[in-house]
């Protein structure tokens, strides 16, 4: 199979008979071989119904209903565990993407041998202050935190990918924002965007407010700490934890030279001894703080989990 489409939504009934037709239509043209995944994400809508009864007239059309509402990465999640296609596509259900840049999107994964093609909202039709602003923002953040310099807009509903990507990276909470950066993480650092045209929503409102930007920040800092020292870390909390107990060291030695060879006095009143004492226990917490973690990650079932890319000679 060429492709699957995979759609995440939450009360979007009045959007999916076009979406959907729109979709069939543009495979068609192309010839492609396909199926389109949709994620009930708990709507209360009829949402559902609609699928069932698209799903009647054309068999590429498959669904899956959640029992209430678990966020837009979850049914991504639990949707790329079921794609058959060679490449995967993303798009959001309110039409906002254009199901007519599948076939460039397509292209660019199986030409030229891109893992991960995200699409980019050059010019965008939503609320300037609430989304346009911040959204500029967290793409700077996101941008300086992971090293993927060359995508403007990380967060685009539209992404193509390279099946073996979508099987192989994880996404929970609200991480759908940062794809590309797990991605990279999981060893598919081949990514570049594709600018795509914006809609602005005809049906329906937005899923999102201003509040997904708090969340998001640390989300991105979980992704690069479990990406960088999720497996090793001692070697973050260690190093920073014996740097601060040997400096608060050095300052108490100097301490107790002065006090005891010196014969200084008034040492409880000096702030370096403030300073010593502290950074020699805040450098005994960091220390044992890697040493659990360590000791958590050894135990863990997942501490041999690699990301093989191939095998040989092994079933
Ligand atoms: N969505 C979802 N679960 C949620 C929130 C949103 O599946 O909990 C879907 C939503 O139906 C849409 C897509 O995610 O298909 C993007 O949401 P929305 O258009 O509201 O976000 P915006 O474009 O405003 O950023
Ligand atoms: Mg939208």
């Amino acid at each position: 199979m060429d492709i699957s489409v995979v759609i995440p939504l939450l009360n979007e009934a009045e959007s999916l008979p076009e979406l959907f037709s729109w979709i069939e239509k543009v495979m068609q043209e192309n010839n492609f071989t396909y199926e389109i995944i949709a994620v009930d994400d708990g709507s209360t809508d009829n949402s559902w119904e609609i699928i069932q009864n698209l799903s009647k007239e054309n068999q590429n059309i498959k669904g899956i209903r959640f029992q209430r509402n678990y966020g837009k990465s979850a049914a991504l999640q639990t949707a790329f565990q079921a794609t058959n296609g060679n490449v995967v596509i993303t798009m959001d259900a309110d039409l906002q993407d254009s199901p007519d840049e599948i076939p460039e999107l397509y292209s660019m994964i199986v030409r030229e041998k891109y893992h991960l093609v995200s699409g980019w909202k050059q010019e965008r039709f939503d609320n300037k202050l609430t989304k346009n602003l911040p959204s500029k923002l967290f793409n700077f953040v996101t941008q300086q935190v992971s090293g993927i310099k060359n995508l403007h807009d990380f967060n685009c509903g539209l992404k193509a990918y390279n099946s073996e990507v979508v099987k192989n990276i994880e996404i929970y909470g609200e991480m759908h924002r940062y794809i590309p950066v797990i991605a990279k993480w999981a060893g598919y650092s081949k990514i570049t965007e594709k600018p795509v045209k914006h809609q602005k929503r005809k049906y329906g409102v937005t899923k999102f407010g201003i509040e997904r930007f708090i969340n998001g920040f640390l989300d991105l800092l979980s992704i690069t700490f479990v990406g960088r020292f999720g497996k090793r870390p001692m070697h973050l909390f260690g190093v920073l934890g014996t740097l601060s107990f040997f400096f608060g060291f050095v300052i108490l030695i100097y301490m107790a030279y002065s006090k005891l060879i010196l014969g200084e006095a008034g040492m409880a009143n000096r702030p370096l001894f403030y300073l010593g004492i502290l950074t020699v226990i805040v450098g005994t917490q960091l220390f044992l703080a890697g040493f659990l973690g360590e000791l958590i990650a050894r135990n863990s079932n997942e501490r041999n989990l690699y990301n093989i890319k191939e095998t040989l000679g092994l079933s």
